[in-house]
Order: C-alpha cells, then structure tokens, then sequence
C-alpha cells in the first residue's frame, strides 16, 4: 500500500466538488456585544453558497459576561446554531479545539467572533477549496484597527518562526481557514496540550492555498489577546514546532567557550611577559555574563522540560459542559471519516 492509499484510509478522501454539510467554528470569550451580528452575517454567507446545509458552531470559553446566555437562546431558537459551553477558560486555542471536535461537516471554516476576518470571504475560499485544495487560509495584507505595537510584534513573531521551525508556516496568517474533513480529522488525531493550530494545520500538508485579505477592526469590544497571552502564544509556537532555541543554547556554549579560550591564551602571554592584569570589574563582568547565559539556557531546557511534564499527563485537552443544539443535521447527510 502506498503512503497516499493509507492516508487516504485512515483520514478518508480528498475534498469533494462541493459538500454536502459546512461547519463553521466560532470560539467566543466575553464577545456578547458582537454574536448577534456574526450570527446574522455567518447565516446570509452560508445560506449564500452551494450547499445543502451548515451548521455555526458557538464555543463560549468560560465567559464572565453574558456570551453563553446570547449563544445558547440563539441556538434554541435557530436550528442552524450549536452553542458549546466549556467548563472554565481554555484559552482559544483550546476553544476552538473543542469546536472542531464537534463540527460535522466534511468543509470547516474556522473564524473570530469579532469580525475582524471578514465571513462574506467563504465564497471564494469555497471555490478555491474546489480546485483541489485542503487548507484554504486568510493572509493579511494589512490590518486595520490594531496598533504598532501589535503589529510590529506580529511582524517579527512570524519571521522568527520562519527562521526556526522546519515546517513552512505562512507569515501574516492567523486560524481564519476553511479545511477539508480529511484534514481535520488529521488535526484532531494529533494529542498536543500546547496548541498551535496555524502551525499544526501547516504540518498536516496536503494542497494548501492562501487568499489574501484586508484585516478589519474589531467589530466591538477589546482584544482577548494581552501582552502576557500574546508571549505565551508565542513561546508555544517557537517551542511546539522548533527545538532551534535548544541548539541555540550548544551554540552560545561553544561561542562562550572560544572567548574563554582567547581570554586564557591572552592572560598565558601576559604572565610570561611578566605582567599580570588587575581587573576586577572585567572579573565580575564575565561571571555575571557566564551567570546570566547559564540560566537563560537552564530556562529553555525547563521550558521544554515542562512541556514534557504537562504532556505527559494526558489530561482531555478541554471539558465541554453544555451543548444547546435545536435540531441536528440528518445523520445520512454526515459522512465523519474517522
Ligand atoms: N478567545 C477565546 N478564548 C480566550 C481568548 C480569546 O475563545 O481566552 C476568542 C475571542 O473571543 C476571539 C478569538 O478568540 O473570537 C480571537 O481573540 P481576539 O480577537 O481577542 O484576538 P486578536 O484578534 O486581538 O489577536
Ligand atoms: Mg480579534
């Protein structure tokens, strides 16, 4: 059997010429001033395209406000809406994991609650997905509404990722993405705690195709994404796809080692000329040097050391509390091949 005839067996089969159902995936934290309208737009899109049902998947993520109470009526009052409700914060990466677990369609569009990616794009993704791609994803050609700082932070986030992971993970990209069953199912085979799904739908591979948009503001409300969060996002990026910082530690040894060497072979030369050097700030300079290097390193190797403890402890990766769905799409219509 060849490589293609066991994926094609374990993750079923290339995407069809259109598809019967269409999930879309909504995570949602504290949004409850915006899902009334993404509901209202998501419905005029997906009841816009060529196909014979869809489903708007609703997580709510441990929201403070009244997000669960707007996603759950909406759900009870249109069958098209699924409200997940999750036993605390997971964080959105978590959230949206939870979604993708219950989507049942054999197309899924990932998307923001806040209507920055803009829904009204699903027609085009749809048909570049008929051409034969999986994994269809929005690029960002400019983003509106979000500051330098985020901006040049995202700059060079993604650069540096470019320049340490091996799997080629498009620059400017977030989740917003439309991807096939086969892929998804992919996706959901892979365990990981820390999760970095652009980088994850990346490796799985198959035809990946870009399209490229203008990023709007924020339809209402704050980013969920503080500096911290932003750091941590990060830092599971580099580390969940990279093991280029734990080289970087070799290399900084071994670039300190050939200084120390320089240094030691100049001190030799001096003490056979007979002149010693007096240097006590050089001294402590060096030992606070070697000191601060040590533990950078030691912080990296801890880094991974535990992520290694958190996964091995296999823990569900999220706890679904709730579901309000009003009617469920016909079973004969669902094809999940798992
Ligand atoms: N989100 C979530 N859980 C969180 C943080 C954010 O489900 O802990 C959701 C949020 O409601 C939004 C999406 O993830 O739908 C992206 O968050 P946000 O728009 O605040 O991020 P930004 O676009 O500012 O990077
Ligand atoms: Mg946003």
């Amino acid at each position: 059997m060849y490589p293609t005839q066991i994926e094609e067996h374990v993750f079923g089969l290339a995407p069809q010429k259109r598809t019967s159902v269409l999930s879309v995936v909504v995570p949602c934290f504290n949004e409850q001033d915006v899902i009334s309208e993404i509901a209202d737009r998501l419905c005029r899109v997906c009841g816009g395209v060529d196909i014979d049902d869809y489903e708007i998947v609703f997580v709510d993520d441990g929201s403070t406000d009244e997000t669960w109470k707007e996603i759950s009526t909406c759900a009870s009052l249109n069958s098209k809406l699924v409200a997940v409700k999750l036993s605390r914060n997971h964080g959105h990466q978590l959230a949206l994991s939870a979604g993708l677990s219950i989507a049942r369609g054999q197309r899924i569009l990932i998307i923001d609650a806040d209507l920055q990616d803009p829904p009204e794009l699903l027609p085009e993704m749809m048909e570049l997905m008929d051409s034969g791609a999986d994994v269809v994803y929005g690029r960002r050609t400019v983003r509106h509404g979000e500051n330098a700082f985020k901006r040049l932070s995202a700059h060079v986030f993604y650069r540096l990722m470019d320049a340490m992971t091996e799997v080629p993970i498009p620059r400017d990209t977030g989740d917003f993405r439309l991807i096939s069953r086969r892929a998804l199912n992919v996706l959901l085979s892979m365990p990981e705690q820390h999760r970095f799904i652009r980088g994850m739908v990346s490796w799985v591979g198959f035809v990946q195709k870009p399209l490229e948009y203008e990023r709007q503001p924020r339809f209402a409300g704050e980013t969920k994404y503080p500096m911290a969060k932003m750091i941590r996002f990060a830092i599971d990026g580099i580390t969940g796809f990279s093991i280029q910082p734990l080289r970087f530690a070799t290399h900084i040894g071994a670039l300190v080692g050939l200084i120390a060497l320089i240094i030691l072979g100049k001190s030799f030369s001096d003490w056979l000329r007979g002149d010693t050097l007096q240097g006590w700030t050089s001294t402590i300079g060096a030992t606070l040097l070697l000191g601060s290097i040590n533990l950078f390193i030691l912080g990296i190797i801890g880094e991974y050391l535990g992520r290694l403890y958190i996964e091995s402890k296999r823990r569900p990766l999220f706890i679904i509390e709730d579901v309000v769905r009003s009617a469920s799409i016909e079973r004969d219509r669902v094809d999940i091949a798992l």
